[in-house]
């Protein structure tokens, strides 16, 4: 497992770590509101924890910021840039980087072709120029290819980088899947329950994984997750929705102790088992077909 970046990672160089500002984010599918006038924001440089039960919005507030959802009312800013305005396609280059809920990965490509597609959105030429093997796209080529090799071996996989990506463990998977998301180089990863899936033991690898990325690159890192005790222990802020609404946002200490919070992730026990703050559980909503797109 990574536990430093190694001397010549130095993606925070230049980088401007901006803060990421929610601002009244209202989202509808019909009739259902799936987040109503939420707001929060993700300081510079820190591990923002986002909860809440299952259905709470949590994954919507991750497709509004990636671009995949218009929001029906607010808007969300990076720094000054109004993310909102901002087609989905152009999102990532301007340093999102986003891991999925589900793996998204071509699992017949090796890893490094994986941890490749992020850099596709970096490069002016974009995919046709490649496909082309235009000279510059070559020399281009391989620096991109060096750096996802470095990106790899800060997150632990450079021994697989020739391997398929479908014949890693699950974990190993997950870690090609932030592999890509940094090959954007993000200033603000996002991280759809890495955890989920996992036992304590690759559960505390993710946790110490999550540290070293934010200590090693700088950079932000917005989180969705179940497990509780990974959240309450890496996060410097949680904001917990409940039914589309903001009902907390503060440090865990606080987080945890607070009433609503409790009572939301109580309301929530019985239909599945999941760690909630106190005791933790997770939700009884329902729970929609994940839309989610690689960034
Ligand atoms: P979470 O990720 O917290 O479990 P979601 O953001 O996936 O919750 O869902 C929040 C609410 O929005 C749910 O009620 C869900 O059914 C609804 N929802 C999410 N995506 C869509 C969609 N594409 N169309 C209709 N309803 C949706
Ligand atoms: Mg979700």
């Amino acid at each position: 497992m990574a536990t430093a970046a190694p001397a010549h990672v130095t993606p925070d160089a230049g980088r401007d770590v901006r803060p990421l500002s929610v601002e009244g984010l209202t989202i509808r599918f019909g009739g259902i509101v799936a987040l109503q006038d939420v707001s929060f924001t993700v300081r510079p440089g820190t591990i923002h924890a986002l909860i809440g039960p299952n259905g709470a919005g949590k994954s919507t507030c991750f497709n509004a910021i990636t671009g995949i959802y218009p929001p029906t009312e607010g808007r969300i800013l990076l720094g000054d840039k109004v993310l909102t305005d901002t087609p989905a396609h152009r999102i990532a280059a301007l340093g999102v980087g986003r891991a999925f809920q589900n793996l998204a990965l071509v699992g017949s490509s090796s890893v490094l072709d994986n941890v490749m597609l992020g850099r596709y959105s970096l490069t002016s030429g974009g995919f046709l120029a490649y496909g082309l093997r235009l000279p510059w796209t070559m020399r281009a080529e391989r620096r991109h290819q060096e750096r996802a090799a470095e990106i790899c071996d800060f997150i632990g996989i450079a021994a697989h980088l020739h391997k398929p990506a479908g014949v890693l463990s699950y974990g190993d998977q997950k870690r090609v899947d932030i592999a890509r998301a940094l090959a954007v180089e993000p200033t603000i990863l996002m991280l759809d329950e890495p955890a989920a899936g996992m036992n304590s033991s690759e559960t505390a690898e993710m946790a110490g994984l999550i540290h070293d990325i934010r200590e090693g690159l700088g950079i932000s890192i917005l989180l969705v997750e179940h497990d509780m005790s990974l959240v309450m222990g890496i996060a410097d802020q949680v904001t917990v929705l409940d039914f589309g609404r903001l009902i907390a946002d503060d440090v865990p200490a606080v987080v945890q102790k607070d009433p609503s919070v409790i009572r939301a992730y109580l309301g929530a026990e019985g239909s599945q088992t999941h760690d909630a703050p106190a005791a933790p559980a997770s939700a009884p909503h329902p729970q929609p077909d994940e839309k989610e797109t690689p960034a």
